[in-house]
């Protein structure tokens, strides 16, 4: 049995990042770049006002109050969109909006609030700073500018970002689209009946939905019998992709076959046992280029297994940056007994309260007991020495992602 740490380095260092793709910015959300993004223009591209007021010269106005104002002519009005047809000189104003682009002569734009004007007399009341109220050219971004660097994560700032400096299509990584396949006699999948001797194919969706989130595109490709020829079809249809997940069949029960038919397709097998709870036995290797794992067949253990191995792979292929969700330290709320000997993911909630997370596991933890996911927003992870957490006792929780309550 390989430690965890051992095994996961083993998955990491054997997946290879995939190729880029050039796409529309606006489905770019979730996707990591795959090119340095400059920028092609100065934003703004001129000078132009922060406010809706008045251009001025502050020469004219340095000795404004609110008892003796300052009095200008109003000259003409600017509105966004618009482009100045004249120059502001002594003792003139030019009417302007936020955002309109400001008039040469003028140096500083007067909030409209400070004014009032009567005909095309504007009374300024307070002088302000020289430049007050205007953004400068180039000040957000300059031409030449890095924007963004390959390998960034595009989330929404990112995206605004590019359609800010005019980019409408993108260089991103390529998703990997990954084959999902169940294995068993006893699975029926959702259209069809349910005999006395089936159970629902709950593992298919289950991993379709956790490639997803990990930026995969799942191909579900149904279920494999628990014979050789059936395995053999279905392993065939699911090297297609660039990755394969199997589920069941990895065990040594007399009708686990999935590891004697990867052999033919002459997988290079790294590893098929590793010290997690739940999640053994779990194998992992190599057809060609291609990460194929046989997750253990029990629900819950299937998905853990995904977590702990599968989606580090595929955000790896997907070219993104950081692989690991999010841990902290929680306080356990309550007693929790283990059996020492693997690392154990205990299905928890974590909340939020009085400045620090406070952790419970889901209850009944058996690796069937797919309820226990359902229920959690966290992995309590216990080391492979611990026999007990007490109350109160600080432990590593992983965050899944889900919503935290916060009190
Ligand atoms: P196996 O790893 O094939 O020995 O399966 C272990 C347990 O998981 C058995 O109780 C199976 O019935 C169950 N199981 C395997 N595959 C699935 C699946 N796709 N959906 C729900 N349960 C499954
Ligand atoms: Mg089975």
């Amino acid at each position: 049995m390989r430690p965890l740490e051992e095994a996961l380095k083993i998955v990491l260092d054997n997946t290879k990042v995939l190729g880029t793709e050039r796409i529309p910015l606006q489905d770019t959300y979730g996707r990591v770049l795959g090119e340095d993004v400059y920028s092609s223009l100065y934003l703004p591209p001129w000078d132009n006002s922060a406010m809706d007021g008045y251009a001025v010269k502050w020469e004219d106005i340095r000795e404004a109050s609110q008892d003796r104002p300052a009095k200008l002519h109003i000259m003409g009005d600017l509105r966004a969109g618009g482009m100045p047809d004249k120059s502001v000189r002594n003792g003139e104003a030019i009417r302007i909006m936020t955002g309109a682009p400001v008039p040469g002569g003028a140096d500083t734009v007067v909030r409209v609030e400070d004014t009032k004007f009567e005909g095309n007399i504007v009374s300024i009341f307070r002088s302000g700073k020289m430049g007050e109220n205007v953004r400068k050219k180039g000040e957000n971004v300059r031409k030449g500018d890095l924007v963004l660097k390959t390998g960034t994560t595009i989330g929404s700032g990112q995206l605004g970002s590019m359609a800010m400096v005019g980019k409408p299509l993108v260089t991103v990584y390529r998703k990997p689209v990954v084959m999902v396949m169940s294995t068993g006699d006893e699975l029926a999948d959702l259209d069809e009946d349910l005999t006395e001797n089936k159970i629902p194919n709950s593992n298919s969706y289950a991993v379709a939905s956790q490639v997803s989130e990990a930026g995969g595109i799942p191909h579900i490709l149904g279920i494999a019998r628990d014979t050789k020829e059936s395995l053999r079809e279905k392993i065939g249809q699911g090297l297609a992709g660039d990755v394969l997940i199997v589920s069941g069949g990895v065990s040594v029960g007399q009708y686990d076959f999935v590891k004697d038919i990867l052999k033919e397709y002459g997988i290079d097998m790294k590893f098929w046992s590793v010290g997690i709870k739940p999640g053994h036995p779990i194998a992992f290797g190599l057809v060609g280029e291609r990460p194929v794992f046989g997750l253990p067949g029990n629900p819950v253990s299937t998905m853990v297994t995904f977590e702990v191995f599968a989606r580090p792979v595929l955000l790896k292929m997907g070219g993104h940056p950081l692989f690991f969700r999010p841990l902290v330290d929680a306080v356990a709320e309550e007693e929790f007994h283990d059996r020492p000997g693997r690392t154990h993911f205990v299905r928890a909630i974590v909340r939020y309260k009085d400045g620090k997370y406070l952790v419970r596991s889901t209850g009944t933890q058996g690796s069937g007991v797919l309820m226990s996911m359902a229920y959690a927003n966290s992995f309590m992870v216990l080391s492979s020495d611990k026999e007990k957490v007490l109350p109160g006792e600080v432990v590593k929780v992983q965050l899944l992602g889900g919503p935290v309550n916060y009190e």
